[in-house]
């Protein structure tokens, strides 16, 4: 008995599909849909698709796994059988397209070849079956471009000049003018560029083409391109692409057939209507390459072909035609709507009058889009509210935070002639930045800004990318980019479609713009422009600018609003911020934070007034203590010592009295200074917070880092301390360490230099004692950071406890606080239930605590983890999202250690892993109470917090929730499909 063979290929034709939209892992997106849309009764032409196990088993071996040969043979008669035609027929030629479509979409990323079976035969059969000879000959051309580009690898470039030449000859400015005859001369002149190239003739035997076609597309599953997009979008553990071949249908056959793609909604802003771009007679590829620019669909109704002088067909019959299009546009959009619940993105090819769907799948669309389509599908009863809340990718909300102009700059920038075109809104947002040409350039001239930046301490400079337009090698350049401007293409060209997956500003279609790439110049709108030079991209309007326009933050309302509420009302985990100052407090809030979970008190000073006091307290600091140790030691001393010895240590311990009189007078003189300040900020902070929780973290960072390295600023400082330059040069000296970062950092400092902490606590208090006179409520907690072994949050515990209570004492009220800690070292982590004998709140420091568990310097991983990443050694930056299975594990045990010492222990997250939707979810299975993370990522840590609870509690909806994402793997994207 023969060994079973597995199915490998599936049949679909409308009204019945071998396989549907749940088979996407198997099918790819394309032909799961195809399937699916077939068995819904949409007019899909017929084919058939080879599944993405056999991709991978090609991709191993290289050669078709058993059964696949009969397999395509025997779909390949029964597609001929269903169409009435026969690859490579003398008179009725069966033409197909193969096309590429993984499980997750990665639009144009890989191969697919049109008009498929055209020979020197056939091609005359297609010219009789269409009555045009010039369209059979211009078929021929586009399959073997095509197929010599995919499967030999023969560049465009070679063809292009080819037909460069020929549009010359004849004296015509587009390929379209050019008649039949000129065609098949062209073709001849393509098989000859194809001999050069492929040392071989051009395979005339249908399914020669047909075998090659579906291996080249089996490998463009790793192509660099592809490659990359997978790296960038995140997109793992798929088995390859699936094959789709299916019958060609042409929207380039006549002024009566036309080809385009729609979305059942608007894909930038979401509103509920069709939106869409057409092409008349044209074939798929160019409405997406960007080639010629296509025409909305809004005004199919009113389509008279006048553009079209040469046409045959009647304005009447032209306006009958396509006005019944647009209506079955409208039909198809409700149909496609009310099966898949979801927002579609579709490709249509109308032949001669007839309308075949190409191609469906859930739409990518601005995170704008997708909340409104959420909130908007869940009103409109399609949805539950609960899925509304799944549906909307927390990592893609982020994008609608970003900034947009200021209106008045922008106002100003119009009213003095800087805005230089304008084209179209590809995806919204603002940039501004520097010129780049080619994407190497945006590459390359991001990470020296970069670079240059982290030198200077300063932000680095963004990049736009200005292209012709975009093609799928760009995507690392696009990626580095923080604006994309194209001078060709329509809103769903390449540049279009992949900026709204990033998240990023694109202008498209800018007819103005005229990139030179080679010379590194660019103009716009007659004025000249190089590289590095800059300007401004409006991506909801279009508008490009010249120079820096200024950006602000944006503020949220409507759909938005709705959709964080719902989400609220699911959350069961508390979000917090981490904002140092009175103004971070407020962004917070806005986006809903509940609290302070990380003030870092550091931050604060570094203002201009402040610093000097803060380094003559750095400084005097660890002089009280060395010349107290001394005297100390000297005390000992003198009472053992007799006679002549006796006396002159007495002199000594009397000249050490008056330097430490000194050293204590610089201090206490610097924390005079500073307290007011501090309690200031701390003030500031408890108003905005109104009663929410504040948790303040005493000094962390090394003392060095504060410390002048400059002579000029030690000579000033040296003033301000009544010492010499010199002097303040070997303080400077000793206080540096090789380690710093493992050094005398933290509550290392609050033990040893216990009177910083005390400066702090009691800012602290008096200010919550202050807001409390004003009649503001507070709820202070006081946090203790880099604390190794629960010996030392004792010892600073009880310093801080005595301070408070001394300052509520004098106060004559009594306000509750409290004292934690932060678990960023990973001893803290391993005998977190010792440390929470003293601490009321744990608060995960998962910087610190990444950085000692993997033994990567937090500050320096740049040399090498992006390299880790690419290669696939580390999946992810760990700095980026918390390392679940090491780090977590840590996590994990302080969370369980910690609450058997002390059930009631209030625990939370502050690394900037706590705006991290993945680390969030894990922060809940856990068990923290809450995740802090910075303002701006409040909204998606709180939409992720209010998903992980409807995960867990709603099975059904958890394994929907899982499929609906797994396409979108981490990606900024919601695209599904193929
Ligand atoms: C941490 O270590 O995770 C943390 C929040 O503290 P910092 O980043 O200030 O060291
Ligand atoms: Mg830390």
């Amino acid at each position: 008995m023969g060994k079973e063979v597995k199915k490998m290929v599936y049949f679909f034709q409308q009204g019945a599909g071998e396989g549907g939209a749940e088979m996407r892992w198997l099918l790819g997106g394309k032909g799961a849909n195809l399937a699916e849309m077939a068995n819904v009764g949409l007019p899909v032409p017929p084919g058939f698709t080879i599944t993405t196990e056999a991709c991978r088993e090609y991709q191993t071996t290289q050669t078709w796994p058993e059964g696949l040969e009969e397999q395509i043979a025997e779909n390949l008669r029964k597609l001929e059988e269903v169409s009435g035609r026969k690859l490579g027929d003398k008179q009725n030629p069966l033409l197909v397209s193969v096309r590429s479509g993984a499980a997750v979409s990665m639009p144009g990323m890989m191969d697919t070849v049109l008009n498929l079976g055209l020979n020197d035969d056939a091609v005359r059969g297609l010219a009789e079956q269409s009555g045009d000879a010039r369209f059979g000959w211009d078929c021929y051309r586009r399959f073997i471009q095509m197929f010599g580009n995919v499967a030999m690898n023969v560049p465009h470039r070679d063809f292009d000049d080819i037909l460069t030449r020929h549009r010359e000859k004849a004296g015509v400015k587009y390929d379209a003018q050019l008649g039949a005859e000129q065609f098949r001369e062209i073709v001849e002149s393509f098989k000859e560029v194809y001999v050069k190239h492929a040392a071989e003739e051009f395979p005339v035997e249908p399914m020669e083409q047909l075998r090659r076609a579906i291996n080249a597309v089996f490998g463009s599953w790793d192509n660099p391109q592809a490659v990359r997009y997978r790296q960038i979008h995140e997109i793992k553990g798929l088995e390859g692409t699936a094959v789709n071949v299916q019958t060609m249908v042409f929207g380039n056959m006549g002024h009566r057939s036309f080809t385009g793609v729609g979305f059942t909604r608007n894909p930038a802003t979401g509103e509920n209507k069709l939106y869409g771009e057409y092409l008349v007679n044209a074939q798929g590829e160019d409405v997406v390459a960007g080639i010629r620019t296509p025409k909305s669909v809004d005004e199919m109704p009113g389509e008279d072909l006048s553009e079209f002088p040469e046409t045959k067909v009647s304005v009447e019959d032209a306006r009958e035609l396509y006005s019944a299009m647009y209506e079955r546009l409208l039909e198809i959009k409700e149909k496609l709507e009310t099966h898949y619940s979801d927002m579609q993105d579709f490709e249509f090819t109308t032949q001669q009058g007839t309308l075949y769907m190409l191609q469906t799948r859930t739409g990518k669309r601005t995170a704008e889009a997708a909340v409104k389509i959420a909130v908007d599908m869940a009103r409109e009863g399609l949805i539950e509210e609960k899925a509304a809340v799944l549906r909307v990718d927390p990592a893609q909300i982020e994008q609608l935070l970003h900034k947009q102009f200021d209106e008045k700059d922008k106002e100003k920038a119009e009213a003095s002639g800087r805005e230089l075109a304008r084209g179209l809104p590809a995806s919204p947002g603002a940039a501004v930045g520097k010129i780049a040409l080619t994407a190497d350039d945006a590459e390359r001239m991001a990470a020296a800004e970069k670079e240059q930046a982290a030198e200077a301490g300063a932000e680095p400079e963004d990049i736009i990318l200005v292209r012709l337009e975009t093609s799928p090698e760009d995507i690392g350049g696009m990626d580095a980019a923080v604006g994309i401007l194209t001078a060709r293409g329509g809103m769903t060209s390449h540049a279009a479609v992949v900026a709204r997956g990033m998240g990023k500003c694109c202008v498209a279609g800018c007819g103005a713009v005229r990139p030179d790439e080679h010379g590194k110049t660019v103009t716009i709108a007659g004025r000249d422009y190089k590289e590095g030079d800059v300007i401004s991209l409006d991506g909801a309007t279009g508008q490009v600018f010249d120079g820096a326009i200024g950006l602000v933050d944006p503020h949220l309302t409507g759909a938005f609003g709705e959709l964080m509420e719902w989400a609220d009302g699911y959350r069961k985990m508390g979000v917090r911020a981490n904002a140092d100052t009175p103004r971070d407090a407020r962004q917070a809030l806005e986006f809903g934070a509940e609290g302070i979970g990380l003030c870092r008190t550091e931050h604060m000073f570094f203002e201009e007034t402040r610093i000097a006091y803060v380094r003559q307290m750095m400084l005097s600091a660890p002089e009280v203590r060395r010349v107290a140790a001394l005297l100390d030691e000297r005390e000992v001393a003198v009472s053992r010592a007799g006679g002549e010895d006796r006396s002159k240590i007495e002199q000594r311990i009397e000249e050490l009295r008056a330097e430490l009189k000194g050293h204590r007078a610089l201090l206490e003189s610097a924390l005079e200074k500073l307290l007011p300040e501090q309690r200031r900020d701390f003030e500031q902070i408890f108003e905005v917070m109104n009663g929410l929780p504040v948790t303040i973290r005493l000094l962390d960072p090394p003392l060095h880092e504060f410390l002048p390295h400059e002579s000029g600023i030690q000579a000033e400082l040296a003033g301000q301390m009544g010492m010499t330059a010199q002097q303040v040069a070997g303080m400077v000296k000793s206080l540096t360490e090789l380690n710093p970062m493992l050094g005398h950092r933290g509550c290392r400092l609050g033990v040893t230099y216990p009177d910083i902490y005390n400066m702090q606590v009691r800012a602290i208090m008096e200010a919550a004692l202050a807001c409390v006179k004003k009649g503001i409520e507070v709820d202070p907690e006081i946090m203790i950071p880099l604390v190794g072994a629960a010996e030392e949050l004792r010892v600073t515990r009880e310093a801080a406890e005595r301070v408070c209570q001394e300052v509520l004492a004098g106060g004559g009220v009594d306000i509750p606080y409290k004292i934690g800690t932060m678990i960023e070292v990973p001893r803290a982590a391993l005998t977190a239930d010792e440390v929470a004998e003293y601490a009321e709140f744990f608060s995960f420091g998962t910087n610190d605590l990444t950085q000692m568990t993997y033994g990567f310097s937090r500050d320096d991983v740049g040399t090498f983890v992006p390299e880790y990443v690419d290669r696939g050694i580390l999946a992810r930056d760990p700095f980026q999202s918390l390392d679940q299975s090491g780090v977590g594990q840590l996590v994990e045990m302080g969370v369980k250690l910690g609450r058997k010492r002390r059930p009631d222990l209030k625990i939370g997250i502050r690394g900037e892993h706590g705006g991290d939707p993945e680390s969030v979810r894990f922060c809940y299975r856990v068990g923290m109470d809450y995740v802090s993370c910075s303002p701006f990522r409040v909204p998606v840590a709180r939409l992720a917090a209010a998903q992980v609870s409807i995960e867990l509690e709603d099975e059904v909806v958890a394994e929907l929730a899982s499929a609906r994402r797994r396409p979108i793997i981490a990606s900024a994207a919601a695209g599904t499909g193929g």
